[in-house]
């Protein structure tokens, strides 16, 4: 848009094309281009029970398959997706997706386990959610108890509005997770008000449980939580042999992390349930045998 007033010549540059509402503007096309486009891409990270070591659930992690800038991680591109609303079409495809995979792998006679998907801001807020996950599940036929949505502590805030949200959810019988937990607000009113079946322990609590005995004693107190709420509790980033001991020593259900698995692309991530399924020897084997 040309203004004509012709004082300030700068004014034909602002505000509509200064740099940063440019970038965003070119991100949001870039987003929107890319979704068109099919670039987008979710890898599958097992979940496992500590106890006996079985795969017992899978997170969906979005990635993006740039045509030259190549594999994409989140970190750097939903802050844009958020901000500039495409993560509610974005948010929506990772839905779709992680059902329609989820679906398949269970027609394929593999393992019926629940795959997470974890939730922005925008898109928990936004009023069609429900809508739009019993649209997905009717159309993919998963059953919803294999769907289960992450959203984080900050999401909670407003607790009254949280709650209804929530329950719109959990009413089509998904399940609800607290993801990063214990970084975020630190009320624990909203444990006792949400539908919430399970907390994750964020991995920054995680990584130092060896040699910090404060972490140690914050992980320990959010377990013993957990289980004195009814809630189920998984650990995030665990990479070690001795952070499982540990974790198992405190009765923490399941893990998560490269110590299992890294994330892996659909084929992989279909091949390990495969394997899982047909073999004794499970990947937390050699931790079992510590015990
Ligand atoms: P998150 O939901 O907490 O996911 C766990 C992150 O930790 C993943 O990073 C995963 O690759 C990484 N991770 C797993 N195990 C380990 C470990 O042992 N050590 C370390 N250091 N890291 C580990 P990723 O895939 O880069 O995702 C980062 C974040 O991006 C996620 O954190 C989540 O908040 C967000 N995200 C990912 N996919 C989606 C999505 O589809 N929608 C939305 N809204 N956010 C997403
Ligand atoms: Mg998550
Ligand atoms: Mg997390
Ligand atoms: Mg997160």
């Amino acid at each position: 848009r040309v203004k004509e007033n012709g004082k300030n010549h700068y004014a034909l540059f602002a505000p509509e094309m200064d740099p940063i509402a440019m970038q965003k503007l070119t991100i949001q096309h870039e987003l929107r281009r890319a979704l068109h486009n099919e670039e987008f891409r979710l890898h599958y990270q097992p979940q496992y029970d500590l106890a006996s070591g079985q795969i017992v659930g899978l997170e969906a992690l979005i990635r993006w398959q740039h045509p030259e800038r190549g594999l994409v991680s989140p970190g750097e591109f939903i802050p844009a997706a958020e901000e500039s609303g495409m993560i509610v079409p974005l948010g929506d495809w990772v839905i779709e997706e992680a059902c329609r995979q989820n679906k398949q792998w269970q027609l394929a006679g593999l393992p019926r386990i629940p795959v997470s998907v974890n939730l922005s801001f925008r898109q928990f807020s936004h009023k069609n959610l429900k809508g739009k996950v019993a649209e997905v599940l009717a159309q993919t036929e998963l059953e919803a108890r294999f769907l289960e949505l992450e959203i984080t502590e900050s999401m909670t805030m407003d607790v009254d509005r949280a709650s209804l949200s929530l329950k719109e959810l959990t009413d089509l019988g998904v399940n609800i997770s607290i993801d990063d937990f214990g970084t975020g607000y630190s009320s624990f009113h909203y444990l006792k008000k949400l539908p919430i079946a399970r907390l994750k322990i964020d991995r920054s609590f995680v990584r130092d449980i060896q040699q910090d005995p404060n972490d140690a004693a914050i992980v320990a107190a959010i377990i013993a939580m957990a289980h004195n709420l009814q809630l189920q509790v998984i650990a995030e980033g665990v990479e070690t042999e001795d952070q499982v001991h540990f974790l198992r020593l405190h009765r923490c259900d399941e893990m998560q992390g490269y110590f299992g698995s890294p994330p892996l692309d659909s084929e992989r991530a279909g091949r390990l349930l495969e394997q899982h399924l047909n073999r004794d020897a499970l990947p937390l084997s050699a931790a079992s045998r510590s015990m």
